[in-house]
């Protein structure tokens, strides 16, 4: 697994190409965060499973030891959005454990996970070990649902298709772990480290062009500093390059595909319907030299209730809505409001407020003055209609091995 961190990271120019190419996203994002990420997921379950034990339970005159075994043959189902990084987000604990492992990217960006079976015949991984199944959800992701041999799959993807797999894995007792949509508050009290925030909102807004599930799409903003942070994130929104993902100074590439495009754009048209007053962008660009390309404005929009489709529907697009608020007890409303619950963002610098309103968020990760800060050993998921299970160090090793305890009397 070191190794295959090793020829990723020699890889870096070519994968990351090819990740852009697939996906629309800057090459320079793919290259600072996407593959790097690869690499590390692969070094860092590598180590883990060095440090991964087991408990014993002493008796009287017995002793329990548990073991933890490998499943055997486990699937990993994942999404387009950060297609290498959450292919070996996957891959890597299922491999540290033991486990063989059949993989399924999506059909939307094949290719680096291709690409990753070229590095991983070069590092010598044996045979049969580490397959990576090309196809369509419908075809070979169902296939990997339900088939009675693979003892577990872990998916990533949309609430709609993590609900399809619970159901065809449940009969044959399939071990599962969901990954689903989100729909995260971002909370901005008015003593917040301003410039911090400002800068930062930026970027959980529209890094990916909004196709992160961790980005906040619903800001919330104390009143008392609503207008000035509408001026202040309308004018940086609007500076935002959205250009060709080969160009270094776009800071938006173009949505990953046709139908997604038409589907960010039909949200902007249903917040429109809904009342909604569009503070900048909400329309589809046109950059020279690449007019059919799908790239669309990062967009801002007010004026509508917490509870309207627009603020309750996952658009994973470069989409958010911003309203103001009076209290922690309304905000606390507004941002449990949804089905969803994977991640949430607080800004305060009041540390009671800041320990009460983490506890009280209904969501499965809370950041608190800083966004998609990772420490790969922290559980990650959602909770509600977010997620059932969790990724991330132990709890990804768990989930890869079956326990069995031993009894012995003395
Ligand atoms: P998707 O659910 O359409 O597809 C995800 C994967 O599931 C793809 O590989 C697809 O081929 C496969 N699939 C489709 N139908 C299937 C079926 N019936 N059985 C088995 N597999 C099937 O999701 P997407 O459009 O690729 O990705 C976007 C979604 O992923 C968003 O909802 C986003 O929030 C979510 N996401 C969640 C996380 C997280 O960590 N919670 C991370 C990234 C993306």
């Amino acid at each position: 697994m070191n190794k295959i961190a090793d020829l990723i990271e020699a890889n870096l120019e070519r994968l990351a190409i090819a990740e852009s190419l697939d996906n629309g996203k800057p090459i320079w994002l793919a290259k600072k965060v996407d593959i790097p990420r690869a690499s590390s997921n692969m070094r860092f379950f590598a180590q883990a499973i060095t440090q991964f034990a087991t408990q014993a339970h002493e008796m009287n005159s017995a002793i329990n030891y548990t073991l933890r075994e490998p499943l055997g043959v486990v699937g990993t189902i994942s999404p387009w959005n950060l297609p290498l990084y959450l292919f070996t987000w996957k891959v890597a604990p299922a491999l540290a454990a033991g486990n063989c492992v059949i993989a399924k990217p999506s059909e939307v960006t094949p290719m680096t996970a291709y690409l990753l079976s070229e590095i991983c015949i070069e590092a010598g991984l044996p045979a049969g070990v580490f397959n990576i199944v090309h196809g369509d959800g419908l075809k070979v992701g169902a296939e990997i649902a339900k088939h009675a041999k693979i003892k577990a799959v872990s998916f990533t993807g949309s609430t709609r298709v993590g609900a399809e797999i619970a159901k065809v894995a449940a009969p044959v007792f399939k071990k599962v772990s969901l990954e689903m949509g989100g729909k995260n508050p971002n909370i901005i009290f008015a003593d917040c480290d301003y410039d911090k925030m400002l800068r930062t909102t930026v970027q959980s807004s529209f890094a990916n062009q909004g196709q992160i599930c961790l980005c906040g799409s619903r800001i919330f903003i104390e009143r008392p500093i609503y207008e000035k942070f509408k001026k202040d994130f309308v004018a940086k929104t609007s500076a935002l390059k959205v250009g060709h993902p080969s160009d270094d100074t776009s800071k938006l590439g173009a949505v990953v595909s046709k139908p997604h495009y038409e589907k960010v754009l039909s949200y902007i048209e249903l917040a429109k319907e809904e009342g909604g007053n569009i503070l900048t962008g909400g329309h589809a660009i046109h950059p020279e030299g690449y007019e059919e390309g799908w790239y669309i404005a990062p967009t801002i929009i007010e004026g509508l209730p917490h509870d309207c489709r627009t603020n309750q529907e996952e658009i994973f697009g470069p989409v958010v809505t911003i309203m103001p608020f009076d209290t922690e007890e309304e905000v606390l409303t507004y941002a449990n409001s949804t089905v969803y619950g994977l991640s949430s963002t607080l800004w305060t610098e009041n540390l009671s407020r800041a320990h009460r309103m983490a506890k009280q968020i209904d969501a499965g990760i809370v950041w608190i003055n800083t966004w998609l800060l990772r420490d790969l050993r922290t559980p990650f998921g959602g909770v509600k209609n977010s997620g059932v299970g969790r990724e991330g160090g132990f709890e990804a090793l768990r989930f890869f091995t079956e326990p069995k305890n031993v009894c012995i009397q003395y």
